[in-house]
């Protein structure tokens, strides 16, 4: 234990070394909801000279950490009863100091006939956090959280109505990596034993507010054996609601990982509304760096925009995101209009199939390469933005934030047919706040026919 401490817990703060984004995360992420920890000092929190640093101050010769990292990266192993080339008097020490358990399984829910799995986990101060893993013919796909809820406080997020728990360490991030990997080579996964080949950033949190220990999971993720986990940069994206100074920040890293910009609107007028971080990063500001991310790194970027029936669905909102796309030149930006998801108590709906259609061709005719994302697990809330288990408690900024959009459609006298009711669902006791299941499955059969084309 006094190692333990002296070695310290591993680093969970807003990075310091950035006041910008620590200003930025700051002002935002005032919500803290539920428990407020740290995780265990982890071997995944260290880069290779660090960890024959902590092997030496455990006691043993540093070339023993290689080893340690083998079983760790490459065989996806903390048990020391399956470590035969290191003594068996390590054991204790690998256990409680080494690889101490990070993330406990809460549950397991199942879609897509066996081939989504939404696993929940709690780490060990008893924040929550979930993963989802998506099995396709050609690829495996994990989604990781980089934070217990998110402090963003998107109205149209079920974690941004959650409020922000804490943000979680690099051994934490890593972990839910090895645990989708041990899973996926199982055999559990409907189309059997497989790799996991992508991981995107597009669980809870928003990855660019807790940069220090994202960028350390994506040297964990990305380097080969036994540094880290070996998976291509290619195969992962970090997506962000626009934190303009880590976009650079990310550039600059030298990884060709994809970056995804969550825009959901072209014009600062909405985002401001939509997006509460767009009164620090305006839409020119965000594109901008967006644009920059790709000449640095050749790596194209995607605009996600999910469509939000009468709210941000307009045909010339298309024209303007395409306009203002290729203003800033061709081929380095393509578009992912999500159906929006379902969120309990939301008021929002997903556009009409003709509404997306438009949207769709407007962006296409105008040179912009346009796929509608497949929303996987939207029946289990695994879909994006619907992670946020037993956290049914709106923040006071997302209720602001909400009332934000209501008040401005209303001076716009933008027509929106359910908001009475919707309303009414919004301010009821949060025991009555529950899913419409009807209203769910019809979503997943109007959208499941005709798009499915998946974002890689
Ligand atoms: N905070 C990061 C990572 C979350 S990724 C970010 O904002 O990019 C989850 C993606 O799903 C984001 O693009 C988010 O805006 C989008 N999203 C959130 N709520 C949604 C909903 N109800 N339906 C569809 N997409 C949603």
């Amino acid at each position: 234990m006094a190692e333990a401490q002296r070695i310290g817990a591993a680093s969970t703060g807003a990075e310091g070394a950035y006041p910008e984004a620590k200003a930025a995360t700051m002002k935002m992420q005032t919500k803290v909801a539920h428990v407020k920890g740290k995780a265990p000092a982890h071997w995944a929190d260290l880069d290779p000279q660090e960890r024959r640093a902590r092997i030496q101050e455990l006691g043993y010769p540093a070339f023993r950490a290689d080893q340690l990292s083998r079983h760790y990266f490459e065989h996806h192993s903390i048990d020391p009863s399956s470590m035969t080339d290191l003594p068996s008097s390590m054991a204790e020490d690998i256990r409680t100091h080494i690889f101490p358990p990070l993330l406990e399984k809460v549950t397991d829910l199942w879609a897509d006939e066996g081939r989504t799995l939404k696993s929940v986990w709690r780490a060990v101060d008893g924040a929550l956090i979930e993963t989802v893993l998506m099995q396709y013919p050609d690829r495996t796909t994990l989604c990781v959280s980089s934070q217990s809820g998110c402090g963003m406080a998107c109205p149209f997020c079920a974690t941004g109505q959650a409020g922000l728990t804490r943000n979680l360490s690099g051994g934490e991030i890593a972990e839910q990596v090895r645990l989708a990997m041990v899973c996926a080579q199982s055999g559990k996964l409907a189309g059997g034993s497989t790799r996991v080949s992508n991981v995107v950033f597009m669980g809870m949190g928003e990855p660019l507010a807790n940069w220090k220990n994202v960028r350390s999971a994506l040297h964990r993720i990305i380097e080969p054996a036994p540094s880290g986990f070996g998976i291509s940069a290619r195969g992962v994206t970090v997506s962000t609601v626009g934190m303009v100074p880590l976009i650079n920040k990310l550039a600059d890293e030298g990884f060709p990982v994809r970056l995804a910009i969550s825009l959901h609107a072209p014009d600062d007028e909405l985002r401001d509304r939509l997006i509460p971080l767009n009164a620090r990063f305006k839409v020119d500001q965000i594109l901008d760096a967006a644009r920059d991310y790709f000449r640095k790194t050749g790596r194209r970027v995607s605009v996600e925009y999910a469509l939000i029936k009468d709210i941000n669905d307009h045909r010339w909102r298309a024209q303007l995101l395409a306009d203002k796309l290729n203003a800033r030149g061709r081929g380095w930006v393509h578009v992912n209009p999500i159906p929006l998801n379902p969120t309990p108590g939301s008021i929002w709906t997903a556009s009409s199939a003709k509404v997306q259609d438009t949207f769709v061709q407007t962006l296409r005719l105008a040179g912009i390469t346009t796929t509608i994302r497949d929303t996987r697990g939207s029946d289990i809330d695994g879909a994006c933005g619907q992670l946020a288990y037993d956290m049914p408690v709106r923040s006071a900024r997302s209720q602001h934030a909400v009332q934000a959009v209501e008040d401005y459609l209303r001076a716009q006298k933008v027509a929106h047919p359910n908001m009475r009711a919707a309303w009414a669902k919004f301010v009821s006791p949060a025991s009555e706040r529950r899913h419409d299941q009807d209203q769910h499955v019809a979503y997943r059969y109007s959208y499941s026919d005709s798009h499915s084309e998946p974002a890689s």
